[in-house]
């Protein structure tokens, strides 16, 4: 203690002596370290155990407003990667992650079941495609017994309207018109056989080649004259096969309207229509073939598929149908070129084991 003017004093105090040990109540060794600090001294109040580097620092300092003690409280802390809750924290992430996990499997559920709907949604427009295709197929079958219908009764009410009425033939239109409502009735009744019983129930008998065709040309007798074509029968008139009658009329009628069609696109002068009548082995063979514009290359591959079609308003089912009748009937249907021009479809049936007459 020194006095710097006569009328001063200056007081020393030693921190170190200020706090007594012995009256701070934590151990030595806890994880804080506390002291008092004033003008470049301090006084340790406990050293604590300060981890080495790494983790967090935590610091206070406080500084003591009284005048007569003006001291700095500090108190250090550091926390070590170690000393964190490592149990707990891993409970948490369990917990979190248990949680995560109930979500994520609760969304997948949930896009499941909404995935199931769709697939139901679209199973139904499914069935719903399925039902326009057979109403389309039903159309395009029923279209030409119906059209003949109509046709042979207005020419009956024509002839009957003569003056003098011509009996005979009104009498013969209206035999045909009942023919081919007949022929309707049986598409439907097949239609209907099929979809009670969706196995092959064809029915088959033998049929001779000649009375089909003379009816399927009968039927197209005012569109051949339309485009001044004369269809040329060929080969044996009398070959039997075994087959459904109305299926077969069918198949006949599409290749013949197909290649009326192929023929209006050429001049009339070079309209050529032939019909072959042949056996090949075991197997009736029918051909159709025209002098149209044949098949593009590209169309060729896809000749039975169903909807395809390069003819302007075409459904393209006729092909497709007919394929499937051969085949019910244990036949096949085939297409192609034909040389020089045009286009050659061939039917083969198995031959009838005796001839129907
Ligand atoms: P659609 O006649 O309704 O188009 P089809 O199944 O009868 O359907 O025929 C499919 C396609 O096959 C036709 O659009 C046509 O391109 C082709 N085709 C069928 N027959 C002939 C033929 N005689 N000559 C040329 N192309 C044909």
């Amino acid at each position: 203690m020194r006095a710097a003017q006569p009328a001063s004093f200056a007081l020393v105090i030693d921190l170190k002596a200020l706090v007594p040990r012995a009256e701070w109540p934590l151990p030595d060794n806890g994880p804080v370290r506390v002291a008092l600090q004033h003008a470049g001294q301090e006084r340790v109040l406990m050293p604590g155990q300060v981890a080495a580097q790494g983790g967090w620092h935590l610091g206070f300092r406080k500084h003591l407003a009284a005048e007569s003690q003006a001291f700095d409280v500090v108190a250090e802390r550091r926390i070590g990667w170690a000393e964190l809750p490592w149990g707990r924290i891993a409970g948490w992430a369990v917990a979190c992650g248990l949680v995560v996990l109930g979500v994520r499997a609760w969304a997948q559920q949930r896009a499941g079941r909404r995935r199931a709907q769709e697939l139901l949604r679209l199973g139904r427009v499914g069935r719903l495609n399925a039902m326009g295709e057979l109403a389309a197929g039903m159309a395009h079958e029923l279209n030409q017994p119906l059209t003949a219908v109509l046709a042979n009764t207005n020419a009956a009410q024509r002839l009957l309207a003569d003056e003098p009425p011509d009996l005979e033939t009104a009498r013969e239109a209206m035999a045909q018109a009942a023919d081919q409502a007949r022929r309707a009735a049986e598409v439907i009744g097949r239609l209907r056989r099929s979809v009670q019983e969706p196995s092959d129930t064809t029915v088959r008998v033998p049929v001779v080649w000649a009375d089909t065709v003379r009816r399927a040309l009968d039927l197209l007798a005012p569109e051949l004259q339309r485009l001044a074509v004369t269809a040329e029968v060929s080969g044996d008139t009398a070959t039997t096969v075994m087959a459904d009658p109305v299926a077969l009329e069918q198949v006949l009628h599409n290749l013949l309207n197909n290649a009326l069609h192929a023929l209006e696109q050429v001049p009339a002068a070079e309209r050529r229509l032939l019909l072959s009548l042949g056996t090949e082995g075991t197997q009736g063979v029918l051909r159709v073939r025209d002098s149209g514009p044949g098949i593009a290359p590209e169309a060729l591959p896809r000749l039975f598929e169903p909807f395809f079609s390069t003819r302007p308003g075409g459904l393209g089912l006729g092909l497709s149908l007919c394929e499937t009748l051969a085949t019910r009937m244990g036949g096949t249907l085939s297409g192609g070129n034909a040389e020089p021009r045009g286009a050659e479809f061939w039917l083969a049936l198995p031959l009838a084991p005796t001839p129907a007459r």
